[in-house]
Formats: structure tokens, C-alpha cells, sequence
């Protein structure tokens, strides 16, 4: 299994700390499928089985105060680009403008989506349903994983879920 996954969400969610989970010390054997991808390569996950390439989405870090047609093309070709995303928020937040900016151009792309609910060890099991109806009332997952990138609770089964798709 090898394939191409951008990691997006707001500053602060965690993507870095599932980074630092995932990725491994292993030299990577790449695919030609890399020089097709002009993104910084954020990290390489590899087992014995599968290689999934994670890769930075420019532009997308950087909270607006006004429309920047040139990154959000630039962000929009990175999704087209890759075999999935990895849509990440926080369990423990509402949803905000950084949160809706990222998911107006996640509305505009045709890749598989996944909603990873980090930072789960801080909020009720039973507050979940909710907060993550918030998310999939307005956009389309081909998974959702409730997950704790410290904890490490679900990371597996959302790489297992991931992997199934790639
Ligand atoms: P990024 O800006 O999206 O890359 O977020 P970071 O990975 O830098 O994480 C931001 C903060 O959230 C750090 O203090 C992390 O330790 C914390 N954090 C990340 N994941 C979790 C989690 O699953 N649970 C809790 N309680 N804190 C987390
Ligand atoms: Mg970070």
C-alpha cells in the first residue's frame, strides 16, 4: 500500500504531534509518483506493508484576513494532487473561521476526505456525536476517526481505515 495524504487543519489541533507519532526512521523507497508532487514531503510513515507520504499544503497555515486567490489555487492543486486528506480538528474547540476557511476549499475538491476529532482524552465520550456532526453536516467523509495524538487512542484504526482506501 503506498499513497499520498495531506494533513490539514488549524494551528494548534495537533497535526504535528500525529506527525511526530507517525513517522518512522526508515530511508523511504519512493514512487514516481513523488515527482509528480511539488509539496514539502512533512514526513514518510512505512511498515513492512505500506508507505503513506504525508505532505504540507502551502498556504493553508496562515489564517486570512482577506481572499488570497493565489494560495488557495495553490492549495486546492496540492488536493488534487494527493490520494487523500486528513482534515483535523479539536474535539475540544469550536468550530471557527480557520476551521470553515479550510473546509470552503476541502468543499471544492474531489479527494477523499477524512475528519480526524483529536485531542479526544479532553472531552466526554458522549459530547462526541455532536461535535462531530458539526463537521460532517457540511462536508462529506469517507471516514471519521475520533482521536488522541498524544494517547494515541484510534491512531491505528484511522491508519488501518486510511490504508483500506489508498
Ligand atoms: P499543530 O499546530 O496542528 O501542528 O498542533 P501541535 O501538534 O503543535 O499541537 C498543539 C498543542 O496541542 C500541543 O501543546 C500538543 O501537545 C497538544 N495536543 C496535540 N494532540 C493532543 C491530544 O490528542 N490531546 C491533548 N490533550 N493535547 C494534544
Ligand atoms: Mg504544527
Amino acid at each position: 500500500v503506498s499513497g499520498f495524504v495531506a494533513i490539514v487543519g488549524r494551528p494548534n489541533v495537533g497535526k504535528s504531534t500525529l506527525m511526530n507519532r507517525l513517522v518512522g526512521e526508515k530511508v523511504a523507497i519512493m514512487s514516481d509518483k513523488a515527482q509528480t508532487t511539488r509539496n514539502k514531503i512533512q514526513g514518510i510513515y512505512t511498515t513492512d506493508h505500506s508507505q503513506i507520504v504525508f505532505v504540507d499544503t502551502p498556504g493553508i497555515h496562515k489564517p486570512k484576513n482577506k481572499l488570497d486567490d493565489y494560495m488557495d489555487a495553490a492549495a486546492l492543486s496540492t488536493f488534487s494532487e494527493v490520494d487523500a486528506i486528513l482534515f483535523m480538528v479539536a474535539a475540544d474547540d469550536k468550530i471557527g473561521p480557520g476551521d470553515r476557511y479550510i473546509m470552503n476549499l476541502l468543499s471544492q475538491t474531489k479527494t477523499p476526505l477524512y475528519l480526524l476529532v483529536n485531542k479526544i482524552d479532553l472531552v466526554h465520550p458522549d459530547t462526541l456525536p455532536e461535535i462531530v456532526a458539526n463537521y460532517t453536516d457540511e462536508l462529506h467523509f469517507t471516514g471519521v476517526y475520533p482521536i488522541s495524538a498524544t494517547q494515541g487512542n484510534n491512531v491505528s484504526d484511522m491508519l488501518a481505515g486510511l490504508e483500506k482506501h489508498l
